[in-house]
């Protein structure tokens, strides 16, 4: 298959899976890392975004891609820090974040995440279900540094998390903030609605840097005008759900890229959820 082709492809089936599995690869994934603040670490690449969190007794990763990541993301850390990964944090369920679970946990690493992701990882048949689950908030100091985990409420699903670095002022936000457009994953409880209160309280937090769930390294304005947008966003397919009686008549009027965000088939037609959603407000 032509490599545009498989791409394509590719990235159709990550957007269609229930389980946002793996797309296969021939070669290995390339994952980069970059410094974010001092001791705050991203490794982009191959699923949602991984944070590194160096501490004076071992690392805290957030999200760890899909399996055939885990060995890559390893060296990655060891090429930044002599210290282990101590602590893992699941942002939400999907395994573009969670996939490497089953690994890390086998070598020991505690993995942490909300009650709902968690749950959601057993009722899909995900391996790498934690040990440990939180319900609104999740508190870690590890060797002279403090992280947290709050869930505000529903968004990209019912079980997302965002981890807070309180001393560099930066978030991390798995798929609840993307630089494209959302996914609303109401096979998991994720709501459009919900979504704007969330990310209000979100923005009640101390912070000027954002890791998104996919995309570069932003800033808390970038997640400001992403909310609008998606705020548009979602007011059009409220206006179209009460204009027109079929999703087909409504989607035929509804164009992802009036929001700056690139379209393809596969994302498109999960708009047909928030069709319902705000028919039936
Ligand atoms: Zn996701």
């Amino acid at each position: 298959m032509p490599q545009a082709l498989l791409l394509r492809t590719t990235f159709a089936l990550l957007l269609t899976g229930a389980f946002f599995a793996a797309k296969p690869q021939l070669e290995p994934p390339k994952l980069d890392i970059s410094k974010v603040k001092e001791n705050l670490y991203v490794i982009e690449g191959d699923g949602g975004n991984t944070g590194v969190y160096i501490t004076g007794d071992g690392v805290i990763l957030t999200d760890v891609k899909f399996p055939r990541d885990v060995e890559i993301i390893l060296e990655k850390v060891k090429s930044v820090t002599d210290q282990k990964v101590r602590y893992v944090y699941n942002t939400h369920h999907h395994g573009d974040h969670s996939g490497g679970n089953e690994k890390l946990l086998a070598q020991g690493v505690e993995i942490l995440l909300h009650e709902n992701a968690r749950r959601n990882i057993v009722e899909k048949k995900q391996p790498g279900a934690p040990r440990i689950a939180f319900a609104d908030r999740s508190e870690l100091w590890l060797g002279g540094k403090h992280v947290q985990a709050r869930h505000f409420g529903r968004s990209h699903t019912n079980g997302d998390a965002v981890v807070y670095y309180p001393e560099l002022k930066t978030i991390q936000t798995g798929d609840m903030f993307v630089r494209q457009a959302p996914v609303i994953d109401y096979s998991a409880g994720g709501s459009a609605i919900e979504w704007t209160k969330t990310i209000d309280q979100v923005l009640a937090l101390d912070f000027d840097t954002v890791i998104p769930g996919h995309g570069p390294v932003s800033t808390r304005a970038d997640l400001i005008k992403w909310r609008k947008d998606f705020e548009t966003m979602r007011d059009r397919m409220s206006t179209l759900s009460k204009k027109y009686a079929t999703v087909d008549e409504a989607m035929a009027q509804f164009r992802l890229e009036d929001y700056g965000w690139a379209s393809n088939p596969a994302l498109f037609k999960r708009f047909e959820g928030l069709y319902s959603e705000m028919k039936g407000r």
